[in-house]
């Protein structure tokens, strides 16, 4: 089984077999699976089954964001709309010739065999999306709705995908449930991510899909949204105080959050955040 039934018309796979999280919300007439997943081989495995158990057929892919474990997987898509907002697909276009080209994923897999090994790069094919937005899309079939939208944070041109008939959040990488989250690219937007977490509290929510980690509710969210606010308080602080980067990285009074937050992750995401701190108190200064 590749993925999960989180709710009647909603599944999803958390357990890692494509990196990044993915699912599907089957609809009357058509079902729209979310992100893809890092490898085109788990997403071909998924949509045939997703297909079998809901008796329709994938029509549509909206994307959370650029990421390659999520967009990976799109050409397996490649005869549906593939959907995202117009940020996620100007960051994609952006990194695609810097980063994806055979050359370079061929240089990046024999330092990370444990991540590349199970991609094909002679047939990776990097599908783009088809249909963009600029703030928020809303899917209908029937009476039901599915809605889309861009908030930013993790990425420039985050965006999470709600159903409200069953109260499921897509969150997308804006959540790593019960684990250190990944804050380390360089369109991070600490305050934005905050602000999308405090909009996840606004919704009716029984389940989330998370974009790593385990099928989670909404009491994640506070979990984040704490902690958040917390380390962007210290951050800012210790900027305000004059410290360097390595000192805000090397700050050990943060507080304590999962296990992995000792880890890569944590130093990346620390690093970032205070770059854009730091930008904003210099263009405040001025
Ligand atoms: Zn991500």
């Amino acid at each position: 089984m590749i993925a999960e039934k989180v709710t009647e018309r909603s599944y999803a796979n958390s357990m890692g077999e494509g990196r990044g999280n993915f699912g599907a919300i089957s609809l009357p007439n058509y079902t729209v699976a979310i992100d893809a997943s890092m490898y085109p081989s788990v997403a071909k495995e998924f949509r045939t089954y997703i297909q079998k158990i809901t008796g329709t057929a994938v029509r549509k892919l909206v994307l959370t964001h650029y990421h390659s474990d999520h967009v990976f997987g799109n050409q397996i898509f490649k005869d549906c709309q593939i959907i995202s907002s117009r940020t996620m697909a100007t960051e994609m276009r952006k990194v695609a010739p810097a980063y994806w080209t055979r050359e370079k994923l061929e240089d990046t897999a024999k330092t990370r065999p444990d991540i590349y090994g199970k991609l094909d790069i002679n047939t990776l094919e990097i599908t783009f999306p088809t249909e963009v937005f600029h703030e928020s899309v809303t899917l209908e079939d029937e009476e039901f709705k599915i809605i889309v939208k861009k908030v930013g944070g993790h990425t420039a041109g985050s965006a999470y995908v709600y159903f409200p008939a069953e109260q499921v959040l897509f969150a997308g990488d804006l959540i790593f449930a019960h684990t250190f989250p990944w804050g380390g690219d360089l369109t991070v937007d600490p305050d934005e991510w905050i602000d999308a977490l405090k909009e996840f509290c606004r919704l009716d929510i029984q389940k989330i899909v998370p974009g790593h980690g385990p099928v989670c509710d909404s009491s994640e969210v506070q979990v984040y949204l704490d902690f958040f606010e917390q380390v962007a308080k210290i951050v800012k602080e210790l900027i305000a105080e004059g410290q360097t980067r390595e000192e805000v990285v090397g700050f050990d009074d943060y507080p304590e959050f999962y296990a992995s937050g000792t880890s890569e992750r944590r130093r990346d995401t620390l690093a970032q955040w205070y770059q854009v701190y730091k930008a904003r108190a210099q263009r405040n200064v001025k």
